[in-house]
């Protein structure tokens, strides 16, 4: 049953696997104390939904806030990535220990999953994700998830948890997303002016929606700001997933915002097969081949790629590495698998099919990229 409004992503017919999002900013007050009393009314929401028959995955920020105050670091602990990382050492013990402590309460079993980009970049480790979230949540417990600050360094990070949430939504073919966050949804325009208007519901993240976002968080806590948040939006729609985002500020915030509808209800396109969610979802790409007016537009009808549509290769990619197929005016039309590495791109572009053969020394394949393994964006 597909979700068109909030109050849905209560009922467990629309919802039964909803992933919660809780940012820094809500968990940790600004004196770098956690905040136990809002935590513990969140946690009463969760152990309702619970009840409800609804299977529940918490997306937890707050490790780097709260270890900085332990550790005495400046500026949140996020003036460098080594502060970064020793805060989120000593914070994550804290953060988990609350959850822990909290849902056991409700007699709720809490486990703790630390995630980096690349365990869900990797195809075989998404997978590896994939079955122990099923594991946990099959046998009762609630997954309480975080980057691996770290070990992640900043090339390999998200860095913030609202792109982290979407992809541990589709690795764990939740049907819904929820961000806690410190304003009730998307607004028009930067919602300090006058005027600024809610968007409560976004059937899809065109450009003019990109603008409205105004990239920063306001309470300089957490890292994520709107643009992440569009951002999780878009990977979340590609595996036909809806994503929320609500004001966390109150205490107990689902019940009100998602009964009265206040937010931001971005409603998936349709859903993608799981390995083409994957692909889509995936934040890196190895290189990328541009192709002309032809190769576009019969990649749009659905056709594998051919090499003979193809005029540039870009970067240093071997087969099976995922790749963004660019148009004409450079605009990403779609990512897909490689099936040969880069020197046999750009050996094979722009000939036709026919002559691969003599041009690799070997039997090629169907396509440069299968139909298969490409999703359009
Ligand atoms: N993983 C970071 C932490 O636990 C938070 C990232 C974010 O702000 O979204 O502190």
């Amino acid at each position: 049953m597909s979700i068109e409004s909030l109050s849905q992503l209560t009922d467990p017919a629309c919802a039964p696997r909803v992933v919660f999002k809780v940012g820094s900013a809500l968990l940790v007050g600004q004196d770098g104390e956690p905040r136990r009393e809002w935590l513990a009314a969140l946690v009463a929401e969760i152990a309702a939904a619970r009840a409800r028959g609804q299977q529940v995955i918490v997306v937890s920020s707050g490790a780097i806030a709260l270890g900085a105050r332990k550790l005495g670091l400046a500026r949140g602990g996020r003036g460098s990535l080594s502060d970064a990382q020793a805060a989120a050492a000593v914070g994550q013990i804290a953060l988990a220990g609350f959850w822990a402590e909290l849902l056991a309460g409700h007699g709720l079993i809490a486990a703790q999953v630390l995630l980096t980009l690349e365990d869900l970049e990797d195809r075989r480790r998404y997978l590896n994700v994939t079955a122990t979230l099923g594991t946990l949540l099959a046998a009762g417990a609630v997954p309480v998830i975080n980057e691996n600050d770290t070990v992640a360094t900043e090339e390999i990070r998200f860095g913030d948890n609202d792109r982290l949430a979407a992809r541990v939504g589709q690795a764990a073919s939740a049907n819904a997303v929820v961000l806690l966050s410190d304003i009730d949804g998307l607004y028009d325009r930067d919602p300090r002016l006058e005027g600024a208007v809610r968007v409560p519901v976004v059937r899809e993240v065109t450009s003019e929606i990109h603008a409205m976002a105004t990239a920063g968080s306001s309470s300089g806590l957490g890292s994520g700001g709107m643009t992440s948040k569009l951002q999780a939006a878009e990977i979340a729609g590609l595996a036909g997933i809806a994503l929320a985002i609500i004001d966390g500020r109150p205490v107990a915030p689902l019940a009100a915002a998602l009964a009265e509808e206040r937010g931001t209800l971005f409603c998936p396109p349709g859903k993608a097969r799981a390995r083409k969610a994957w692909l889509g979802g995936r934040l890196r790409m190895k290189g990328a081949v541009a192709v002309d007016v032809g190769a576009a537009a019969a990649l749009a009808r659905g056709s594998s790629l051919l090499a003979a549509g193809v005029t540039r290769v870009e970067g240093t990619f071997s087969r099976g590495d995922a790749i963004a197929v660019l148009g004409p005016d450079n605009a990403v039309l779609a990512r897909g698998l490689s099936e040969y590495d880069a020197a046999e791109c750009a050996a094979l572009m722009g000939r036709p099919s026919p002559e691969h053969e003599a041009l690799l020394g070997y039997a090629p394949r169907s396509a440069l990229i299968h139909r298969d393994q490409l999703v359009m964006l």
